[in-house]
């Protein structure tokens, strides 16, 4: 799959304006009026026979372009489950996922690494920062892994480090950095290849309530921006950040609603 390969080095924004650029200038006319998640009965099952736990058991999700969801639900629901299927970390066992349009079952190992490069950018819980390297660096990654020339992977990654509000720490290692500020610049790290779906595991898991109203800021923010932004958590707090929440249970969605800004006047 060709397609978005050299839209990564034309330098769009970080914000949401930069999506529709992207779409704008890809192969794919009309991507940007596309769903960002169309899962259609999607099933996972680990194992098989007596063993065998169905995790993911039948889920249908549209998630238009400029959507905040918040994904919850009680633990061992199958929200990592979803997650890894979002983040094409792993593939239904069946049911179909369109990303942009694009079905991903369609795509080999290569295809969907590149696809994870440059339409997804990812926060986890654990930050997954690479220690001793300083926060610029580590933001800089996706796109040394993109080939991005090393002069604009360097503005590029100061500038994602400027909107998280971080300009005044890139030149410090991850324990240098608190918890809230080692979130951002994962947060930063997440958007520098402007993917379609940000897409975040708990990213308020291991941090204190400061820490977690900055990094809610900032997501906050890049939706406002236009930025797409599904957030797996267990926390209300969290969830009413968001303008549309979806709940777990068993394997299945058992409610879908807006939220905090997303519920209607
Ligand atoms: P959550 O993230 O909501 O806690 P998970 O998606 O991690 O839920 O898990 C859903 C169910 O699938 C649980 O019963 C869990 O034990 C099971 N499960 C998750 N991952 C695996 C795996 N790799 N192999 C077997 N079972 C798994
Ligand atoms: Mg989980």
């Amino acid at each position: 799959m060709s397609t978005g390969s050299d839209d990564a080095l034309v330098a769009p924004g970080l914000g949401g304006e930069a999506s529709t650029a992207q779409a704008a200038s890809s192969e794919e006319p009309g991507a940007g009026s596309r769903p960002v998640i169309d899962l259609r009965q999607v099933t996972k099952t680990y194992g098989s026979g007596d063993t065998a736990v169905r995790a993911v058991r039948g889920v249908d999700l549209l998630v238009e372009r400029g959507e905040y969801v918040a994904v919850m639900g009680a633990s061992g629901s199958g929200k990592s489950t979803l997650m890894n299927v979002l983040g094409c970390l792993d593939v239904p066992t069946t049911g179909q996922y369109l990303l942009d349009g694009l079905d991903v079952a369609e795509m080999d190992e290569h295809a969907l690494a590149l696809v994870r490069n440059r339409r997804i950018g990812f926060v986890f819980q654990a930050f997954n920062l690479i220690p001793r390297t300083e926060a610029l660096a580590n933001v800089e990654i996706p796109m040394a892994y993109a080939k991005v020339p090393r002069r604009e992977r360097r503005e590029r990654a100061m500038a994602a480090l400027e909107l998280v509000g971080m300009a005044d720490r890139v030149h410090h290692r991850p324990n240098e950095l608190s918890g809230g500020q080692q979130q951002r610049v994962a947060v930063a790290r997440s958007l520098v290849m402007s993917p379609s779906l940000v897409l975040a595991d708990e990213p308020t898991g291991n941090l204190d309530s400061e820490s977690t109203d900055e990094v809610l800021a900032v997501l906050d923010q890049l939706n406002g921006m236009g930025r797409t932004i599904v957030v797996i958590t267990h926390e209300d707090h969290v969830v009413r950040h968001a303008r549309r929440r979806v709940e777990m249970r068993d394997g299945v969605i058992v409610a879908d609603e807006p939220v905090g800004a997303g519920v209607p006047a």
